[in-house]
This record gives C-alpha cells, sequence and structure tokens, in this order.
C-alpha cells in the first residue's frame, strides 16, 4: 500500500522508517493513560447509564488540535491508514493494561449502511482492525448493526441526542458473543449517547461484559 509520506497530524515530512505518524508527533500527542486508571474521565461519562467492565481513550481531543485533524484526515480525506495506525499503537497499550487484557473480541460502532456507502468505510472499524490485531484478538462487524439512520447530532440537547440514539442497534447471531468479554470502539466519546444506545443493545446478550475505547476525548 502506498502512504503520502508526510506526517497525518503535523504536515511534515516522514523518515524512511516513520509510517503515518511522525516520531515527534507520536511522543507529545497528549495521551491521557485512561487505560491504567480505572476510575477515569470516560468512565465517568458512563456511571449510572450503563454497567461497564473498563473504559478509555487513546489521546484528549481539543478544537484546532493536532488529534481532532488526525481524526477529521481519517473520517473526511479517506485516510484509513490512520485508524488502522492508531489502532494497533493503543491494542500494544490495551494488552498490557490489567482492564483490556482479558478482551476476547474488538465491535466497532457500526454505521448505518447508507452512510458506510456515502463515505467507503467505517472510521471506527478501521481503529478497531488495528486494536484487533495487535492484541492478537478477533474484530466482530456482523454482530450488531444500525437499523436507523440518525439525523445531525451537532446542534441538538443531550435529552434530544439520547431520543434520537435509543433504539438505533440491533442485533443477529448474537450467541457467539455470550460469555464474552467485548471492546465496543468509536472514533471520538463526547456525550457517550450513541455508545451508550450500542452497549445497551449489546447487553441483551447473556454473560456478555463490555468495555469501550475511543481514539479521542474531548476537553473542555
Ligand atoms: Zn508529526
Amino acid at each position: 500500500m502506498f502512504y503520502p509520506r508526510t506526517c497525518m497530524a503535523c504536515g511534515n515530512t516522514l523518515f524512511h522508517n516513520e509510517e503515518v505518524v511522525c516520531t515527534s508527533c507520536l511522543l507529545h500527542l497528549p495521551r491521557t493513560g485512561f487505560h491504567k486508571i480505572k476510575d477515569n474521565p470516560v468512565a465517568k461519562v458512563f456511571w449510572g447509564r450503563v454497567n461497564l467492565e473498563s473504559a478509555a481513550a487513546l489521546y484528549y481531543y481539543r478544537k484546532g488540535g493536532k488529534v481532532q485533524h488526525l481524526i477529521h484526515q481519517m473520517k473526511y480525506s479517506g485516510h484509513k491508514e490512520i485508524g488502522i495506525f492508531l489502532g494497533e499503537f493503543y491494542g500494544a497499550n490495551l494488552k498490557k493494561s490489567q482492564y483490556f487484557e482479558t478482551v476476547e473480541t474488538v465491535i466497532p460502532i457500526p454505521l448505518h449502511k447508507n452512510k458506510l456507502k456515502k463515505r467507503g468505510f467505517n472510521q471506527a472499524e478501521m481503529f478497531a482492525r488495528g486494536i484487533a490485531a495487535t492484541m492478537d484478538i478477533e474484530i466482530d462487524t456482523d454482530t450488531v448493526y444500525r437499523d436507523v439512520e440518525t439525523s445531525t447530532q451537532t446542534k441538538k440537547s443531550r435529552y434530544k441526542r439520547w431520543e434520537n440514539v435509543s433504539d438505533i442497534f440491533k442485533l443477529r447471531d448474537s450467541d457467539r458473543l455470550s460469555e464474552k468479554h467485548v471492546l465496543v470502539v468509536d472514533d471520538v466519546i463526547t456525550t457517550g449517547s450513541t455508545m451508550e444506545a450500542c452497549v445497551n443493545t449489546l447487553q441483551k446478550i447473556p454473560g456478555i461484559r463490555i468495555s469501550v475505547v475511543s481514539i479521542g476525548f474531548p476537553v473542555h
């Protein structure tokens, strides 16, 4: 595969031994370290809403920052390799975390098929693929699917957003996930309402344990 030889975060030219994100950015991008802390801010987003094993995010996300730039390059400019690269990087961290080491299956938050057609790929799936590869576990893109296409979320209140997503996910052949520890992944966790809806649906599966991670977690 051919990648443009510039860093997707800062735009500087990559050295021969570098791929996707340069060494300097990898060192300086704002990692949260949440995978080592049980009651971290991502976990707290879901307190009183859904019961999770563990929750974390790779980076803090600021408006106009490099992490936002990376996610935008992935989502809107078709740079799938960013998701895979960050997933591989994060997977190596999660594998060493006592909270995530028992994860058996990675599940990307599904896009509705119309949106998938429009965008060409699911950015969460790219991140999931990278994580699954370095953790040496399977990825599941079939069991949970998006049944309803939701309208844009940005200008709605939290309740409206929840109402908008509360019943959008469905399950098929869900027996394969019973008794498993699954990791649901998305690009960004903000209000957590989409993730909450997906987790609620998955929790209908007997004995399932659910953890969640994202690439970015916004700093306010
Ligand atoms: Zn860079």
